[in-house]
């Protein structure tokens, strides 16, 4: 484990509460499970960001998922004001050690949260919503890395300005996968056009029309098929008039990263 991430555990230690950004295309393939074992009994709020570009209905599963005696979680779109509120509420909701200690004796306190979550999860973006106008300081707090600032997002509300990124977990193979096509693992891990392939595959199986829809292309019966249909279609083409297979990889899967082709969330919680 890194220096980083070796910190980032020191100060989870420290806070009252956890908010863990998922990417709502890939929700429990952003989740490590290592990193969880360690926050053990730590309230969490899971925060499924990027709802706006996945699956309503699947979202909503995974809402109930990691809504649990511990954690809670929040439908999100970072990108839209407004975030402070909803994440306050619910860290509210769970009952912390500290709000229970303390509401007895009638004192109010403040709580602190630390934002974590994979690459690409949408954390910066988040805290930026959360700290807003405020990004004013409140000053060092004793015991957390120097450097790192609190701001407070709410009555008796910090965060900690510096979101800690979470290194993904690679055990399976079909997490891996996710997390690549949602840009969490560096492109260049992953061979760029496989990846492709897998993700035409994917796709076919969620729903078969999500790149007919988007291409205008035929039903085919192999993802190699399908890119040669894409490329045609696009008229993706190098010198000579061959195919430019990379240039069609690249796009299919930029154009899933950015939402383009369509509501899409590729895992479903099971049983
Ligand atoms: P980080 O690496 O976890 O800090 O992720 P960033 O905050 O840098 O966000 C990564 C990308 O996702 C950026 O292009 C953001 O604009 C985008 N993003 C973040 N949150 C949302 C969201 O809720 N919806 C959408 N559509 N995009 C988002």
């Amino acid at each position: 484990m890194t220096k980083a991430l070796r910190m980032m555990e020191e100060e989870a230690k420290i806070v009252d509460a956890i908010i863990y950004v998922l990417d709502a295309r890939a929700p429990f393939s952003c989740v490590n499970p290592s990193f969880c074992d360690f926050l053990g009994e730590k309230p969490i709020v899971y925060v499924i960001n990027k709802a706006d570009i996945a699956d309503e209905e699947k979202v909503r599963l995974w809402q109930k998922f990691f809504t649990k005696k511990n954690s809670i979680a929040i439908i999100m779109n970072s990108t839209k004001t407004g975030a402070a509120k909803t994440i306050e509420k619910a860290i509210l909701s769970l009952k912390t050690k500290k709000v229970d200690k303390f509401s007895e004796k009638g004192i109010t306190v403040n709580l602190r949260a630390m934002v974590i979550g994979v690459p690409n999860s949408g954390k910066s973006t988040l805290v930026n919503n959360l700290c807003g106008k405020k990004r004013a300081i409140t000053g060092n707090k004793p015991g957390v890395t120097k450097g790192k600032q609190w701001v407070k997002i709410a009555s008796g509300l910090e965060v900690l300005d510096t979101p800690g990124t979470l290194w993904p977990s690679f055990d399976d193979q079909r997490i891996a996968r996710n997390l690549a096509y949602i840009n969490s693992i560096k492109d260049d891990i992953y061979d760029k056009n496989e990846l492709a392939l897998c993700l035409l595959e994917d796709l076919q199986k969620i729903n078969e029309n999500i790149l007919t829809n988007r291409y205008g292309i035929e039903k085919k019966s192999t993802s190699i098929e399908t890119l040669d249909a894409i490329a045609t279609k696009k008229n993706l083409v190098i010198k000579g008039g061959e195919k430019d297979y990379d240039r069609t990889c690249g796009m299919i899967l930029d154009d899933f990263r950015k939402g383009r082709l369509g509501k899409i969330t590729l895992e479903v919680p099971r049983g």
